[in-house]
């Protein structure tokens, strides 16, 4: 294969065939099995997509053995332009040859970044709002807001919602729902307590179409019963769409009575952006479009646009009652991440990108709406390019049928098949990506 990295685009022009060699091919099958001799079980996206990867460009991803795939997963969020955007790879390799690693200490490229990060935020949330750089991954920043909120309080138990996900650090787990996942680590995080999340879980003989208040007055009443069994919580912690619990989205009247019972009792609400972020659902953040403002809010995936690793806590300055180094970490100062984020901002600002997620949103809900009759479909639900389709089934086996044509989607749970596309991708390879996943679902 080319050892040189191609430019965007340059993959685009290949034809997306049936497999030209069945997976895995001889090539990836090589590799694959000295994974497997090598590494942790724990692995997993080899699981679903049983190939190596040789090179990418946009929204293709070739492998070892020249199959092409369209590339509906964007390294699970991460890849906002889709794969070496040549603009972010030149504000990175930029970098490279200044310098790399700076610890917390302020540097252009680090000053840039957080300029462009402040300046994303809401008008009236800019100038009370600080970053935190955390440890360079969503569930390190996840643990620090949780610190941070504990510090500020001096309380200790913590609010989180059923199918929430926040990691799989120790602390992340004990805040996700999903209870296979967290079995292995019996004995969590004390203090944490699950409410009924806006959608999903709807128990049995519950209107579902009102579940939402439903769900918030169990939360409602909790707290401000004085017999309701819960001290007064140090935060509460939600994702605006659930990503790994299922893409469940928050009801507005969810969210915003969720936002006005936190402010009236002085708990902080913590907003789990690391996968709705940076984009992802149509505006910057997805909390912007139900009209709160949270006092604090977790970033990570999308921030450098290009898969260099940070995360940040963005929060009210009155929660700063942090000591020196109370929340510290090796990997802090990744100039390339910021290098690439500031330059993501400026695309972003530029190309009007928001614009082309809230438009290929209108195009994807419009072609999943035409699956929503199919048999095996339950619901389709997303906002901007975050979304799932929920089958009556296991979804696995749709994933690996679209997998051998060539489109690599994820699941979100075992019944929801995710669609995570760049938010640069085009109107036709959009559109070449669904009618594979309609053929698949038909
Ligand atoms: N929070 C949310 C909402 C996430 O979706 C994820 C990752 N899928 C995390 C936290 C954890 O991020 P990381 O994998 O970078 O630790």
């Amino acid at each position: 294969m080319p050892g040189a990295v191609p430019v965007a685009g340059a993959l685009a022009a290949v034809p997306v065939a049936p497999t030209v060699v069945p997976l895995p091919g001889p090539r990836s099958a090589e590799l694959l099995a000295r994974q497997e001799q090598r590494e942790s079980n724990a692995r997993v996206y080899p699981r679903h997509f049983p190939f190596a990867i040789a090179e990418a460009a946009g929204s293709f991803i070739r492998d070892l053995d020249g199959n092409v795939f369209i590339d509906f997963l964007a390294g699970a969020g991460v890849l906002s332009f889709g794969h070496n955007h040549p603009e972010l790879v030149a504000a990175a390799t930029e970098q490279m040859g200044l310098f790399t690693h700076g610890l917390d200490m302020p540097t252009p490229a680090k000053d840039a970044f957080t300029s462009a990060q402040l300046a994303m935020l809401p008008a009236g949330m800019r100038d009370h709002m600080k970053i935190q750089f955390c440890g360079p991954t969503g569930a390190n920043a996840v643990d620090a807001a949780i610190k941070l909120a504990k510090t500020a309080t001096g309380r200790g138990d913590i609010i989180a919602f059923s199918g929430g996900f926040h990691g799989t650090t120790h602390a992340g787990m004990a805040l996700t729902g999903n209870v296979s996942m967290k079995r292995p680590i019996a004995n969590g995080m004390p203090g944490v307590h699950f409410f009924p999340f806006s959608c999903g879980g709807v128990p049995r003989g519950v209107d579902p179409t009102t579940w939402d208040t439903t769900a918030v007055a169990l939360l409602e009443q909790a707290l401000t019963d004085p017999n309701g069994g819960i001290p007064l919580p140090a935060a509460v912690i939600m994702e605006m769409v659930q990503g790994e619990g299922g893409v469940n989205p928050a009801s507005r009247e969810f969210a915003q009575r969720v936002r006005r019972l936190t402010r009236e009792l002085d708990i902080p609400l913590i907003v789990d952006e690391v996968q709705t972020g940076c984009g992802r659902t149509g505006t910057w953040f997805a909390f912007e479009q139900y009209d709160i403002e949270p006092d604090v809010i977790i970033a990570s995936k999308a921030l450098s646009g290009i898969g260099q690793p940070v995360a940040i806590v963005i929060y009210d300055r009155q929660l700063d009652t942090w000591q020196p180094g109370a929340h510290t970490g090796t990997f802090r100062g990744n100039q390339l991440a910021f290098a690439a984020g500031a330059e993501t901002v400026r695309i972003v600002c530029r190309d009007n990108i928001l614009g082309n997620v809230r438009d290929r949103g209108e195009q994807v809900a419009a072609r999943l709406a035409e699956l929503a009759d199919h048999p095996g479909v339950l619901e389709v639900r997303g906002r901007g390019l975050m979304w799932g389709i929920e089958l009556n089934e296991a979804a696995a086996p749709v994933v690996a049928a679209a997998r051998e044509r060539h489109l690599l989607v994820l699941t979100a749970g075992p019944t929801v098949i995710r669609i995570v596309p760049p938010l640069t991708i085009s109107r036709e390879d959009l559109e070449r990506g669904a009618t594979i996943l309609a053929e698949v679902l038909a």
